[in-house]
This record gives structure tokens, C-alpha cells and sequence, in this order.
């Protein structure tokens, strides 16, 4: 049986969710074509400090930054690197924090200069179904709920789910249960309960669903190198409609910055 949260526990999960939201942003404003992840990496993790929380991320199973950064074919769990990005290229930014023993993550694929129509579209349906997801996450439904939503709606774009990576339950821990798959059946998995804090993270590929783990032990990979894309926002479910706990208002709602 998977616990409801109090909303004290909800109140610093949300107090969590905005310094990520407005971590992406910030990291959002460095990226350009010639910027280099691990310069971005630098940025996100001086605002965390900054704001007297912990990059999360930082020493999880021996993952060697505040940020996961990935690059184009890379699905999820990069490492930021000098290699600069490069007009065209998309770059998912995740970012987790720690502030007063409750966890906040959330991820915002970005496109670097101007992307291709195909790129662009890529993302804008990774984005509408972690959207039709959250849709989904109302109390009473289940988890393939939220899976079927995000998997009809990518998949009638023609892109392709990632099967090997889902979404979480978040709270003390990063990872809590339950799974939130991005694929499945509707009336099918955990039970969704008025008060379960939530993370939504559609994983989409732009060719085949196929994936690899890099030598590393980290980088998740396109089997056919194409692009993939990640959202990631936390919500709370409740009942009639989920409340999200991040928010990609930061980014998209600034005015100076256009994704
Ligand atoms: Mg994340
Ligand atoms: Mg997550």
C-alpha cells in the first residue's frame, strides 16, 4: 500500500519543485550553440547551493553531477561534458534537489539555436503527452492510465515509447513506489490516491524504441542514434485533476527566452 503524503510533506515537495523549475530556467538562459554541458552543469549546481539545497544527483549511485545532460541520441542519464553543443542539436536537462529531506526532479528537453521541423515536433509531442499524462493522474484511475495517455498520443505522432525507463513516486526518496510507466493499458497497475506525489516522464523517440546502455554504466541511447527527448514534471494527484508541484512556466513564460 503506497501512502498518501500530508500536506507538510506535500508543502516541501512543492518548495522543491520550484527551485528545479527555476533551475531548468536558469540553466535555459546559457544555452546557446558553443556552451558546453558541463558548463551548464557548473551553472545549475551554483543555484541549488545557492538557494540552500543539495543537487541530488550528486554522488546518487556514483552519478558525477548536479545534472544529467543528454545529448541528442541520448535518452536520459548523461554526463555533462567540455564538448560544446552545436546549433541543431537537443539537449535534456534533469535536475534533481534535496531541501529539507524531500526531493524535487524535473527535466525540459531544449532545442540549441534552431532545430529542424522534425526535431521541433519531436518535442512538442514529448511535451503534450507528459501533459496528457498529468491529465490522467486523477485519483481513482491507475497507473496505466497515465501510461496509455502518453503512449496513444506519442505513438499517433508516430514516435516510439521507451519501455526500459518509466516515471516515480517522490517524496524523502527520489524513487519511490509506484513505477509510473509511459506505456500501458488503461485500468491497469498501482492505484492512484488523492495525496500521491508523483514524477511524469515520458522518454520519446523520434525513430525505433530500441535503447542501449553506453560502456559507462550511465548514458541511455537510441539503438538507431536518432533523437530522443525527456519532460519530467512532479505532481500531486488529486481528485478531478492533478496539481503539478514543478512547472515549465519559468522557461516558457520569461519573454527573453523562447522554447
Ligand atoms: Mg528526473
Ligand atoms: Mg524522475
Amino acid at each position: 500500500m503506497i501512502r498518501p503524503k500530508t500536506e507538510e510533506e506535500i508543502e516541501l515537495l512543492r518548495i522543491n519543485g520550484d527551485l528545479v523549475s527555476r533551475t531548468l530556467a536558469e540553466v535555459g538562459k546559457w544555452i546557446t550553440p558553443g556552451v558546453s554541458t558541463a558548463k551548464l552543469n557548473e551553472v545549475a549546481e551554483t543555484f541549488i547551493r545557492d538557494h540552500g539545497a543539495i543537487p541530488s544527483f550528486k554522488g546518487f549511485d556514483g552519478f558525477p553531477a548536479a545534472l544529467c545532460m543528454s545529448v541528442n541520441d541520448v535518452v536520459v542519464h548523461g554526463f555533462p561534458s567540455d564538448r560544446p553543443l552545436e546549433e541543431g542539436d537537443i539537449v535534456s536537462v534533469d535536475c534533481g534537489t534535496l531541501y529539507k529531506g524531500y526531493n524535487g526532479d524535473s527535466a525540459y528537453t531544449f532545442p540549441v539555436g534552431e532545430v529542424d521541423a522534425e526535431t521541433r515536433k519531436l518535442l512538442d509531442v514529448t511535451k503534450a503527452s507528459l501533459y496528457k499524462g498529468i491529465e490522467a493522474a486523477v485519483a481513482g484511475n491507475r497507473t496505466g492510465d497515465i501510461g496509455y495517455a502518453v503512449q496513444s498520443y506519442a505513438e499517433s505522432f508516430g514516435f516510439s515509447v521507451v519501455r526500459e525507463l518509466e516515471g516515480h513516486g517522490v517524496g524523502k526518496e527520489m524513487h519511490e513506489e509506484p513505477g509510473v510507466p509511459n506505456y500501458g493499458r488503461r485500468g491497469h497497475g498501482a492505484r492512484l490516491l488523492d495525496g500521491m506525489t508523483i514524477c511524469i516522464e515520458p522518454m520519446i523517440c523520434a525513430g525505433g524504441r530500441g535503447v542501449y546502455l553506453a560502456r559507462n554504466g550511465w548514458a541511455v541511447h537510441t539503438a538507431d542514434h536518432k533523437n530522443a527527448a525527456h519532460y519530467e514534471l512532479t505532481v500531486v494527484v488529486r481528485k478531478g485533476r492533478a496539481e503539478q508541484l514543478s512547472t515549465f512556466d519559468y522557461i516558457e513564460k520569461d519573454g527573453s527566452i523562447k522554447f
